[in-house]
């Protein structure tokens, strides 16, 4: 891919937009893209550098990502609503074409990686908790204030971020900016070999302190679930390189599969509520480590039919109404709503599964549940939008091992209270 049209290969000490901002190592990669930790000399921060393909469907789709990029940053000036904020962006001239470049906020590991840290055993539920509540903050400003649909939820595409700014504070966050290419002059006097041969070492440690750092803030460590233990854990909603205004729509097929609303598979048209039922997927993901819904074609039966059937296997039967209501419906279920092709299903009732396969206590499998069910309404206006999902009990409930703590502590206030009581001597 690193050819005409396609990725613009950086190395360590690259500069872009004329010398503001320094590549610092590689951060990730996407489909139509590479992100890099870039060192923006005008802040003094720590930026990410989101480098487009050249060729014209990326660069238009680069366009319209920085389109929806500058309208969610211009509606959230405090920079508090959840969602990757845009600091800017501009065109980059290289070998293989002119790249769009967006410069982002640096966040963290993806929950995709945290989920595989848990060793796919899934996160504590109090954490859980809080990572739906940004999430949904995130979502409602989406929604609400400026009409847009996400389209691509999912565990990949939402990032921690921890509160260090690495910027101010390099030596707890383990970064310190490399200012210089350290592969840079070719010819090879011998101080110039030292030089360059320090710069290098130089960027394979920046390097190596980027993934310690990433480590820190839930990534690649030995002790899964401890690595958030005490920690606030915080996150951001990124990737709008699919993402649309409710009225204008551009794409049937939206969605990354397990995380693809019925109405999306049944072309009965769609709405925000496409996103709700993505964050019930992710939630899930989470609590888990499994994914919801994972289908697979099979003899006689296609992944789009597998997938529903799975869906009404947990959920229960899907309205004959909304069953045949899509314009693809023919292809999946005969006009009594029944699958044509997968015709015995196996009832497993959420609740049920998450008792018998997770080990979840009655009490918490009812709760998450309660939460759940709703959000995975196969009657899309049916689902609670990101703002009453926020008013959902569930996201303030406290695990019992806390209360017992709780409980402790107040004991032991009432004894340090008798204390005081008999120090003043009443
Ligand atoms: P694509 O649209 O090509 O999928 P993404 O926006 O999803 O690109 O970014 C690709 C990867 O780059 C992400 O999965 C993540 O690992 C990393 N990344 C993206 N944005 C940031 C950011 N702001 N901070 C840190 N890493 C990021
Ligand atoms: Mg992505």
């Amino acid at each position: 891919s690193y050819r005409k049209g396609g990725y613009h290969a950086v190395r360590v000490g690259d500069q872009f937009a004329g010398g503001r901002y320094i590549a610092q190592g590689k951060l990730g990669w996407g489909q139509f893209s590479t992100v890099w930790l870039a060192y923006d000399t005008q802040s003094s921060n720590y930026v990410a550098l989101k480098i487009q393909k050249s060729a014209s469907q990326f660069a238009q789709a680069a366009l319209h990502e920085i389109e929806v990029l500058s309208s969610i940053a211009n509606g959230d000036p405090s920079n508090s609503k959840c969602v990757v904020r845009l600091i800017d962006h501009f065109k980059h001239a290289g070998p293989n074409g002119h790249h769009h470049c967006m410069v982002l906020e640096f966040l963290g590991d993806s929950l995709l990686r945290l989920i595989r840290h848990s060793r796919y055993k899934g996160l504590e539920l109090n954490k859980v908790r809080e990572i739906c509540k940004c999430i949904l903050i995130g979502l409602d400003y989406l929604h609400r204030e400026l009409c847009l649909i996400h389209n691509d939820l999912k565990p990949e595409n939402i990032l921690l971020y921890s509160t260090i700014d690495p910027a101010k504070d390099p030596i707890r966050s383990g970064l310190t900016p490399i200012l210089q290419r350290p592969e840079g002059s070719l010819n090879g006097g011998s101080t110039m070999n030292i030089i360059e041969k320090k710069l290098k070492r130089r960027a394979k440690r920046a390097v190596a302190k980027i993934s310690e750092r990433r480590a820190s803030m839930g990534g690649a460590t030995e002790k899964p679930k401890k690595c958030l233990d005490g920690v606030d854990v915080r996150c951001k909603v990124v990737d709008f390189g699919n993402a649309c205004w409710a009225d204008k729509q551009f794409a049937e097929e939206i969605q990354t599969r397990q995380y693809r609303a019925p109405e999306v598979i049944l072309r009965s048209g769609y709405s925000f509520s496409v996103d709700m039922w993505s964050f019930a997927c992710t939630a899930f993901e989470l609590a888990t480590g499994d994914m919801m819904f994972a289908p697979k074609g099979g003899q006689g039966f296609s992944e789009d039919e597998d997938h529903l059937a799975l869906m009404m296997e947990l959920l229960g039967k899907m309205p004959r109404k909304i069953a045949v209501g899509g314009a693809r419906s023919k292809d999946f279920f005969d006009r009594y709503g029944d699958l044509k092709r997968i015709r015995r299903l196996k009832f497993w009732p959420l609740d049920r599964l998450l008792v018998d396969k997770y080990k979840f206590s009655e009490n918490e499998a009812r709760e998450f549940a309660e939460f759940l069910c709703p959000l995975l309404d196969f009657i899309p206006e049916k689902r609670p939008t990101a703002q009453q999902c926020l008013q959902h009990p569930w996201l303030n409930l406290r695990t019992s091992a806390q209360i017992e703590m709780k409980k402790g502590d107040i004991e032991k206030l009432h004894v340090g209270m008798s204390n005081l009581q008999l120090k003043v001597g009443k």
